[in-house]
């Protein structure tokens, strides 16, 4: 096979280095309209409308996983509603970066070189294509107030969205937002939400450490730092902002891009960048307002310690647990059973020792 040429916009000079040998190999030509070859770019991009007046400052993502392009679909028809006179910016700021992750994107794939959405900080020597995304969307996210981060699920899940912690002062993850998080949790147009997630995950990192300690196993340092579940909306939350992520449904369901997109449609009227009293969208299918909300604490993480660590069914996320459910037996005999009423959340039986098995969360009277 011939060597690719590929135009890439410049990052820096340490970025041609790597590119090419991942662009070589893993990226698949598109064919435009007329029929002729178009090579993915690499290049990351924002378009930005700012209104006359002063307001909110807004950030939009799509594809952060790269195979999740119902946020990216959303945003190019908002563009359009925009650019086609039929949507004003009348005040404040919206940023869309409709692909976010574009190296997952031309691959049709979940990661590039990652999961951009981990451990996600500014790096100083970068060594992989997302951590030179994270050098250009971390400086981005900070500019801004609020981010509506727009993903899909593999799993055929009705949308939820995934939100922060209360308020609080502590060292994990400092909040003051949670009010205004919630309200514009409530207009998005979902009705089940699950928050709880950087504290799971921190718990998690200190039974995982325990563990490895008691059976003397060598455990990826990755899996040990708490920081590392910080993906776009914690680090949001660490500049100053609060933010939401949204799981418009599944990757494959045509209804996805419609969830997402009636999301922004709600979220700029919600914040007053439009002065749309009826969002557009709002009179579309599966748009009636939400007046009941599931609301999903998740409070444990269940690591996979062994390879013969089983569930004993089928899993898929959101399937209701009674307290007292047997989930999985342990390589050793023991069984794993739900400590409360809830919900399973993420299980993958195909998990690696040392790394997380299934999550688990409660039901909450109030979002
Ligand atoms: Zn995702």
């Amino acid at each position: 096979m011939g060597k690719r040429v590929l135009s890439i916009t410049i990052y820096g000079a340490s970025l041609t280095i790597i590119i090419p040998t991942v662009i070589e190999t893993n990226i698949n030509p598109a064919t435009n309209e007329s029929g002729s070859t178009v090579m993915p770019t690499l290049a990351f991009k924002s378009i930005n409308y700012t209104g006359p007046k002063q307001g909110v400052r807004l950030i939009v993502t799509g594809a952060v996983h790269g195979n999740e392009t119902c946020g990216t679909k959303a945003i190019f028809r908002v563009i359009d509603d925009i650019e086609s006179q039929r949507l004003s910016i009348v005040a404040g700021s919206v940023t869309f970066v409709p692909i976010t992750n574009p190296l997952a994107y031309a691959r049709g794939e979940r990661v590039g070189d990652r999961n951009l959405n981990r451990n996600l900080y500014p790096v100083k020597a970068p060594r992989d294509f997302e951590d030179y995304i994270a050098n250009w969307l971390c400086p981005l996210l900070a500019q801004h107030e609020v981010l509506l981060d727009l993903h899909s699920t593999r799993a055929q899940n009705p949308p939820f969205a995934m939100l922060g912690p209360e308020n609080n002062a502590g060292d994990l993850q400092p909040f003051v937002h949670y009010e205004k998080e919630r309200a514009l949790a409530k207009v998005l147009g979902v009705k089940r939400f699950v928050d709880g997630w950087l504290a799971t995950y921190a718990r998690g990192v200190d039974r995982r450490v325990a563990y490895a300690a008691g059976t003397g196993k060598q455990l990826n340092p990755l899996n040990t730092d708490p920081h590392y579940g910080v993906g776009t909306t914690e680090y949001m939350r660490s500049v100053g902002g609060y933010s939401i992520t949204l799981e418009c449904g599944s990757h494959d369901d045509p209804a996805s891009p419609d969830v997402a997109y009636r999301a922004i449609l709600n979220t700029l009227a919600h914040l007053r960048l439009t002065d749309a009293s009826t969002p557009l969208g709002a009179s579309t299918e599966n748009s009636a307002p939400v007046a009941e909300f599931e609301a999903l604490q998740m409070y444990e993480v269940h690591d996979k310690n062994h390879a013969d660590d089983r569930f004993v069914r089928t899993w898929a996320s959101f399937d209701p647990l009674k307290k007292g459910d047997l989930i999985g037996i342990r390589h050793d005999g023991v069984n794993v059973v739900a400590d409360a009423d809830g919900c399973i959340l993420f299980p993958d039986a195909k998990a690696e020792p040392g790394n997380e098995w299934f999550y688990v969360a409660k039901t909450l009277d109030h979002i």
